[in-house]
């Protein structure tokens, strides 16, 4: 495929903004819309259903009445898994069209979301479907006269919240282990992302889920906020900052005690040691780790810890790899770095690299690119800082921003690395496998990566934060336990 064969399909693209509820599409009963408009050049792509406490009470209802029927939570789990796994495989026979939607809603490079975003979702969706008719409870150590069965069930009615980072992506790292464990479903994508999730709902039921068992309602805080106060709602799913991650916890206190998985924000340093093994690939795996998805990332290596003695060469290097991200346009096949999510997310980073030209040296980029595009484009930037105690280093931009610091000791690289709100993830380059795992421990992250980053044999991790990062983790079998309640059931023999 080139640009042009994307393009022509672009304006083929027959796109749905109405809510998903009960099975069916359907506009707000306002017929309240919003704009969806493209970043890549601004074109408007769809009006979407903006969905208020009505529609957010339709969806729980229904939702409510598809779990207490049984129809989907009392089906063998091979049942279960066999319409998980149709939905997978309609994923995939539709990437092409999804990760079009994708990348037109979110500015994410075709590359990427062909060969990342959907494929990954559909692979997520068959991961939790094979693992559901697999897993099973524990017989407990008691005395001889009991039996004692810890069993697992689900918890009921879920909402899931999502940012617009990796929209399909995340939604489906939610819904695929929800609806494996027997829950109904109801998601909010967030609203600057709205439209890959109607889709995704459309083909859940053509695979075979029943009606109320997925939800879409697209809607902007105030829909997530109604279902994070929803007395009716059992766990509420969280992806987004930590601001908002606050007000969710808030707001399940507030109401029914909801279960609250919150997965939250990030600042993570990659520690480069001086026996780092291989300079040219760390310095690509370094500008990769903050420059892919436009460092749009939770996970963004956004803190480069470097030691003074290599730092001059290896710098050096990292600003070589930085310019292989130049943006470009989303639907170019070769672009690797395409537009930010919206112009207040251009805004939001030109602010802090406005701050950041007084307080450190600005190494390369800094500025807006693609002018006259219509679209929302920066240029991959490094500063160098020269204190560890500023915006650069502290808060997350949520950008192309690299902010290098310089140590002298493996103790004060890891007070560094430690030194933030955030605990999501780490890594470290060293030669030495013992200094490497030694340093690996002492880093308060949910994930560390030794001589990589952004490495994962797609579902087989736990993904989630320490901190100010959140609570929950998703991927592997231990997704299945935020949305399970445990039972003990305990009988007395004879
Ligand atoms: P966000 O502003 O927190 O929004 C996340 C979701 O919450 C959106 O759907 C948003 O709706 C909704 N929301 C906003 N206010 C709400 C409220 N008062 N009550 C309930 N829901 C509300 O985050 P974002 O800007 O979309 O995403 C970026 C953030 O996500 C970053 O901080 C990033 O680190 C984090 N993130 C974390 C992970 C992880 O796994 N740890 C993964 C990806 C991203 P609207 O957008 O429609 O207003
Ligand atoms: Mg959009």
């Amino acid at each position: 495929m080139t640009r042009e064969s994307w393009s022509t399909q672009a304006a083929q693209l027959c796109i749905e903004g109405r809510a998903f509820i009960d099975g069916k599409l359907s506009d707000a009963h306002d017929s309240a819309t919003f704009a969806c408009t493209s970043p890549i050049d601004g074109r408007m792509l769809a009006q979407v259903a903006r969905c208020g406490e009505e529609e957010v009470n339709q969806a729980v209802r229904a939702a409510r009445r598809c779990f207490e029927s049984g129809v989907w939570r009392d089906l063998e789990p091979r049942a279960r898994k066999s319409v998980l796994l149709r939905w997978a495989e309609l994923v995939v026979q539709q990437a092409d069209e999804i990760a079009l939607l994708e990348t037109l809603d979110t500015g994410k490079p075709i590359a990427d979301t062909t060969n990342v975003d959907i494929p990954s979702a559909a692979y997520c969706i068959s991961w939790f479907a094979e693992a559901i008719d697999k897993v099973g409870g524990e017989v407990a150590p008691t005395s001889t006269h009991l039996l004692g069965l810890v069993t697992r069930e689900p918890v009921g009615v879920v909402a899931a919240v999502v940012p617009w980072n990796f929209p399909a992506l995340i939604a489906i790292w939610k819904c695929a282990p929800a609806l494996a464990c027997g829950n109904s479903v109801v998601l909010k994508p967030s609203e600057k992302s709205p439209l890959s999730a109607i889709r995704l709902a459309q083909l859940a039921i053509e695979a075979g889920l029943p009606p109320g068992a997925l939800n879409v309602v697209p809607g902007f805080g105030d829909t997530g906020q109604a279902l994070a106060t929803h007395m009716d709602v059992d766990c509420i799913a969280f992806t987004g900052s930590t601001a908002v991650g606050r007000k969710i916890a808030r707001y399940a206190a507030e109401s029914n005690l909801k279960r609250a998985w919150l997965e939250l924000g990030g600042k993570s340093p990659q520690i480069v040691l001086p026996d780092c093994p291989d300079l040219d690939r760390a310095a690509r795996t370094v500008a990769h780790a903050v420059f892919y998805n436009t460092g749009q990332m939770c996970t963004a290596g956004s803190r480069l810890l470097v030691h003074r003695d290599i730092k001059g060469e290896f710098v050096e290097r990292v600003l070589a790899a930085a310019q292989g991200y130049a943006p470009g346009n989303p639907l170019s096949p070769d672009t690797r770095m395409g537009s930010l999510i919206d112009a207040s997310q251009v805004d939001r980073v030109l602010s802090y690299i406005q701050q950041g030209r007084d307080e450190a040296t600005l190494l390369t980029g800094g500025l807006r690119a693609l002018n006259g595009s219509g679209g929302q484009y920066i240029e991959p930037t490094v500063f160098d800082c020269p204190r560890a105690d500023i915006a650069l280093v502290n808060e997350e931009i949520f950008g192309p921003v690299l902010s290098v610091v310089t140590f002298d000791s493996l103790d004060e690289a890891v007070a560094l690395a430690n030194d933030t709100v955030y605990g999501l993830a780490a890594s470290v380059w060293s030669a030495d496998l013992s200094t490497a795992h030694e340093t690996a421990r002492r880093l308060r992250a949910g994930t560390v990566w030794v001589n990589c980053y952004e490495e994962t044999d797609n579902m087989n991790f736990p993904f989630g934060g320490f901190k100010e990062s959140g609570n929950g983790r998703d991927n592997s079998l231990h997704a299945l336990e935020k949305y399970t309640e445990l039972k003990s059931t305990i009988v007395k023999l004879r």
